[in-house]
C-alpha cells in the first residue's frame, strides 16, 4: 500500500493509498462520514459509508476528536463538482490517539489566547500557510545566492562588540573573559569572508534588546546579509532590485494556494518586477512635506509634532506608509544623512554629510525590509568615525585589518525575514511570520 501526502494526491487517482495525518473536523449525516484529515502538506476530505465498511470502522470514526491522529486506507477518488479536488473513499483507519478536548477550535480566539498556544496555532491552515512561504522565501534566498555564485558564510552570534554600540544588545557572561553580546548583525564579519571569497551571504538568528512593541519588531529575527567585494552603492541596489524580484516571483508561481488561502491579492506581488523606483533621502523628505507628514517626537509630557519633517532624522511607521503610498513597487531610498546611519558606511565622495546608505521599503506600507550600503573603505576615515562614535578600538582593530590588507570598495544588505514573510504574506503583525515569536513581552512557549 502506498503512502502518500495529501499534496501528492492528484497522482493516485483511483489507487488504494494510506494517509497519515491528524482528524481536522468531521462532519456525519446518519450513514455517511466525512472527516477532513491534515498531514501538514494538505487537507483532504475523506468518505465512509457505513453500509461500505466494518462495523469496527464505523465506530473508530464515531470515536474520533479534533486532532486525534490516526492512519487510514481509502481509495482516491475525484471530487464530482470540484475541479482540481480530490477525496478518499476510505475503508479502514488505525487510531493512534485519541486527543483530548482541543482547546483551538474552527470559532474566533483572542490573538493572546492563541499566542499562548503557539504550539498548536501552527497547526491550522492559516499558520502552515504562512509557514509554508517562509519556507519557499528561504529556499529561494539560498537558490538565488547559489546560483549567482554567493558562498554561505556563518558568522558568529557571541560578539565582544555591537555594530552600533551596546544599548540595543542582549549580554551575557562570558566565562573569565566579560561580557557577551548576542549579535544584532553578521555584516562586519561577512565583510572579512566578501575579502576571502569575493562575494558572500549569512543568513541566521539576529537579536535587539528594543522595547519596541510594533506590529514589525521581534527580539529575536532572521537576517539574510550578502556582502560584496568590488560592489559600489549602485551595484548594491542593482543587486537588490534583481533579487526581490527573483524572490517574490518565484513565491508567487510555488506558493498560489497558500498566497490565495491567506487572502493575498497577488496582483500587487505580481508587480514587483525590475526597475523599482530610486529616490534620495531628500526626494522623500519632499513627499513628506508635500503630504504634510510630523516627525512625531517623545517628551516628558507626550508627544511633540515637528512640521516640516526635518532633514536628518530617520523615518518611523508614517512616513514609510506615506513614501511608499504613491508607488506599487518597494522603494529604494538613498543617500542618507550620515548622522541618521551607521558608522561603517560611506560617505557620499560630493558631499560628506551623506552617506550612502539605502533603505528599501515594502509597497502596501509594510515598511522596511532591508537596510543596506557602501561600507567605508579608507582606513583613516574608518578609525576616525570609530573614536567619533566612542566605540572600544581596540576591538575594531581586525575590522580595522580589512582596510589595512587590500581593501577594496564593498557593500551588502541585510534583509529581515520576517518582514519579508509579512509583506508577502500581507500580516498584521510579524509575530504570525516566525514560529515562535520573541517579543518584549513573550518568551513562551
Ligand atoms: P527599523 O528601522 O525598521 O527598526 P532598522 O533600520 O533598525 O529597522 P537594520 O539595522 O537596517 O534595521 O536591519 C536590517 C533589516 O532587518 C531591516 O531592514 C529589517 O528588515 C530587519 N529588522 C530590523 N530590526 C528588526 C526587528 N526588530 N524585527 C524584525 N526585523 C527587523
Ligand atoms: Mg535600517
Amino acid at each position: 500500500m502506498q503512502r502518500v501526502s495529501v499534496s501528492k494526491i492528484s497522482d493516485y487517482t483511483d489507487q488504494e493509498v494510506t494517509i497519515n495525518g491528524w482528524l481536522y473536523n468531521i462532519r456525519s449525516s446518519g450513514k455517511l462520514m466525512f472527516p477532513e484529515i491534515r498531514d501538514g502538506s494538505g487537507i483532504i476530505q475523506g468518505v465512509v459509508v457505513k453500509s461500505a465498511v466494518s462495523e469496527r470502522v464505523w465506530e473508530d470514526f464515531s470515536k474520533l476528536t479534533q486532532e486525534s491522529s490516526i492512519k487510514v486506507k481509502g481509495t482516491v477518488s475525484k471530487h464530482p463538482k470540484k475541479e482540481g479536488v480530490f477525496e478518499l473513499q476510505i475503508n479502514d483507519v488505525e487510531i493512534i490517539q485519541i486527543a483530548e478536548p482541543y482547546p483551538i477550535t474552527p470559532k474566533e480566539h483572542g490573538v493572546e489566547f492563541l499566542m499562548d498556544r503557539r504550539h498548536l496555532w501552527l497547526r491550522s491552515p492559516r499558520q502552515v500557510s504562512i509557514l509554508r512561504v517562509r519556507n519557499e522565501i528561504i529556499q529561494t534566498i539560498r537558490d538565488y545566492m547559489y546560483d549567482n555564485g554567493f558562498i554561505l558564510f556563518d558568522t558568529p552570534i557571541f560578539t565582544p562588540n555591537a555594530c552600533e554600540g551596546t544599548s540595543t544588545l542582549f549580554s551575557t557572561e562570558y566565562f573569565d573573559m566579560g561580557k557577551a553580546y548576542l549579535s544584532q548583525s553578521g555584516q562586519l564579519y561577512a565583510e572579512a569572508g566578501a575579502m576571502a571569497l569575493g562575494k558572500v551571504y549569512t543568513l541566521g538568528p539576529t537579536f535587539r534588546a528594543e522595547n519596541s512593541m510594533t506590529r514589525r519588531h521581534l527580539t529575536e529575527f532572521w537576517m539574510m546579509e550578502p556582502e560584496m567585494a568590488f560592489y559600489d552603492i549602485d551595484d548594491d541596489m542593482d543587486l537588490i532590485e534583481d533579487f526581490l524580484e527573483n524572490v517574490v516571483q518565484r513565491v508567487l508561481k510555488n506558493c498560489r494556494k497558500e498566497l490565495e488561502l491567506l487572502g493575498r491579492n497577488v496582483s500587487k506581488l505580481e508587480n514587483v518586477k525590475k526597475p523599482f523606483p530610486r529616490i534620495t533621502y531628500d526626494e522623500a523628505i519632499e513627499i513628506l512635506i508635500k503630504k504634510d507628514i510630523p516627525l512625531i517626537r517623545k517628551t516628558s509630557n507626550g508627544e511633540e509634532q515637528i512640521r516640516p519633517f526635518p532633514w536628518g532624522e530617520d523615518f518611523g511607521a508614517p512616513h514609510e506608509e506615506a513614501i511608499v503610498e504613491d508607488f506599487d513597487k518597494p522603494v529604494m531610498v538613498h543617500r542618507w544623512p550620515a548622522e541618521a546611519k551607521s558608522f561603517y558606511m560611506k560617505r557620499d565622495p560630493s558631499n560628506p554629510k551623506i552617506a550612502l546608505g539605502v533603505d528599501v521599503l515594502a509597497p502596501e506600507g509594510f515598511g522596511e525590509i532591508i537596510g543596506g550600503s557602501q561600507r567605508e573603505d579608507n582606513f583613516a576615515e574608518l578609525e576616525k568615525r570609530i573614536i567619533e562614535h566612542q566605540l572600544p578600538l581596540e576591538e575594531f582593530q581586525w575590522f580595522l585589518d580589512l582596510r589595512r590588507y587590500g581593501s577594496v570598495p564593498h557593500s551588502g544588505f541585510g534583509l529581515g525575514i520576517e518582514r519579508m514573510v509579512n509583506w508577502i504574506c500581507n500580516l498584521e503583525n510579524i509575530r504570525e511570520a516566525i514560529p515562535f515569536a520573541r517579543r518584549p513581552n513573550r518568551i513562551t512557549p
